[in-house]
């Protein structure tokens, strides 16, 4: 099948979060499956332009009041299979940022920017005479793209070109005023006939919503939550009508660049069949997080956004935040790595010089997310959503138990320990609040002191959990049927 990928982050070129991993994954699945995938992706400034092969004449893209000009340069990151287009405009992504930067988070001209992307696409795989039999589209950044497809695109070139959105994360939707409507080219009838207003304001990705054919979102769990009040960050209602056409379909995860067999990032191997490696990179990460060498003492890890979403309020609010209490009264030791809001980087180095048994790194590290994982003893994510999440995969994949708040793929993945028999894969709390993670980090220490034997089973099974993404691939490939169908009214589709 001929699938374009339109993405606004991709490794080893650019992220932010999962999503990153996700589309190289996904895509890379799909070429070894034998399909005919293509990325577009905007060329931001520190995409080292070395390796890739500048596709001849410039690329006009209709924008704003006129067109822009921009440059494509084809390469195929990571060694891979995969054909990635970089469309390059020194004007809307020559500079550092992905989607602003930390003092101006949301650049303001991201609907300019994501114009130039979404559209830019569509006029790129005309320029190649490749005409894409579907297109999937990820997040607000590239909703666009359904809506092109189902107006300018309607006929011609693309008429049977289906299109798939998915859900990374529901709480970023792409919200700005709404006069930059104009930067689409789609007139004013389009605000409320293509379904963009949402409070008066102009949200990119209900457009997208309401217009790709079929819907997806990276976890089971989490598709049937955005369809209620609570997760649905008000598009609840919105999805409820779309549910015919929404999926869940669970991420998997990259079991080469995290294999505790092979893993260039850590200093020891090991396997669920011989675990000694996992304590001697318990010893490296005590070392490199200045924890003093007491191996009798668990480890408790964290590699995360810093982010109201990730639990953080409810661990380390500074009036009712659950850590002070975990790191006092628990027998244990803390590494947390992340990076992300400053109430809670400030919050996080305060405590951490309250209490010696907490260690705090704020940084993003490849090597040291890596030796957490291996080292650790038990990974904590007390996220209020999660759409998927990669961590408790790794962690899993390490021998690392994940204590989890029940949401989204954490709930889809992590299996709820038994205390009879050992069973499960980690630890499991219902509601969020801050006791539930004490009381869930309490359960899981008692347990390391008290039932080794059950870690034992548990580290071993967890190991051999299996997230493929050659199951999730050939599941994306019948939804992209299924979008094709509906875009040829063989179904008849929700709207
Ligand atoms: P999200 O995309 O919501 O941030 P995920 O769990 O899906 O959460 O993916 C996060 C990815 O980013 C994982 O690969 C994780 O290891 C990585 N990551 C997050 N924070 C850091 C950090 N400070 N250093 C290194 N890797 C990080």
């Amino acid at each position: 099948m001929r699938v374009l990928m339109v993405t606004s982050e991709m490794v080893p070129l650019a992220k932010t979060g999962g999503l990153a991993d996700a589309v190289a994954a996904l895509a890379a699945e799909l070429a070894r499956q034998g399909n005919d995938v293509r990325v577009v992706m905007p060329r931001y400034y520190n995409i080292d332009l070395g390796d890739l092969e500048r596709v001849e004449g410039p690329l006009g893209v209709p924008v704003g009041f006129g067109e822009s000009w921009g440059a494509v340069y084809e390469g195929r990151p990571g060694d891979g299979e995969v054909p990635v287009y970089l469309l390059d405009n020194e004007q809307l992504f020559g500079r550092n940022g992905i989607y602003g930067t930390r003092t101006e988070p949301d650049f303001k001209d991201n609907v300019r920017r994501f114009t130039f992307l979404c559209r830019g696409a569509l006029q790129l795989a005309k320029r190649l005479r490749w005409a894409p039999e579907v297109v999937h589209c990820h997040d607000w950044p590239t909703a666009l793209v359904p809506v092109y497809l189902n107006t300018w695109e309607r006929v011609g070139f693309f008429a049977t070109t289906g299109s798939v959105l998915t859900i990374h994360n529901l709480g970023y939707q792409g919200i700005y005023d709404k006069n930059e409507i104009h930067q689409t080219q789609l007139g004013w009838e389009h605000f409320h006939g293509s379904g963009f207003e949402f409070f008066n304001r102009l949200n990119l990705l209900k457009a997208g919503l309401r217009n790709a054919d079929v819907l997806t979102t990276v976890s089971p769990t989490y598709a049937a939550e955005i369809q209620t009040a609570e997760h649905g960050h008000k598009m609840d209602a919105l999805l409820r009508h779309r549910a015919p056409d929404l999926f869940g379909v669970l991420n998997g995860m990259d079991y080469d660049a995290w294999n505790p067999e092979q893993d260039p990032l850590i200093p020891h191997h090991f396997s669920h069949r011989d675990l000694g490696g996992k304590e001697r990179n318990r010893a490296a990460l005590r070392k490199e997080f200045g924890l003093p060498d007491d191996p009798a003492r668990p480890i408790v890890g964290m590699v995360s956004r810093l982010a109201d979403q990730k639990g953080f309020p409810e661990l380390c609010g500074p009036t009712h935040g659950s850590l002070y209490k975990i790191c006092t009264e628990l027998e244990l030791d803390v590494v947390i790595l992340g990076t992300g809001d400053a109430w809670c980087e400030e919050e996080l180095e305060s405590l951490a010089s309250q209490t010696p048994n907490l260690k705090v790194q704020l940084a993003f590290d490849e090597r040291k997310a890596h030796l957490i994982e291996a080292g650790s003893d038990f990974f904590l994510m007390p996220s209020r959503y999660e759409p998927c999440g990669l961590n408790q995969m790794y962690s899993l994949r390490y021998g690392t138990l994940p204590i989890v708040h029940r949401t989204g793929g954490l709930a889809d993945t992590v299996e709820q320990y038994c205390a009879e028999n050992g069973g499960g894969t980690g630890f499991v709390f219902d509601k969020l609040t801050p006791d539930a993670i004490f009381d869930s980090v309490g359960w899981a220490i008692w347990t390391w002191y008290n039932r080794p034997e059950h870690i034992e089973k548990m580290r071993k099974r967890a190991m051999q959990c299996r997230f493929s993404w050659e199951d999730s691939a050939a599941r994306y490939l019948e939804l992209y049927q299924w979008a094709i169908d509906r875009r040829l009214g063989r179904v008849a589709r929700t709207e």
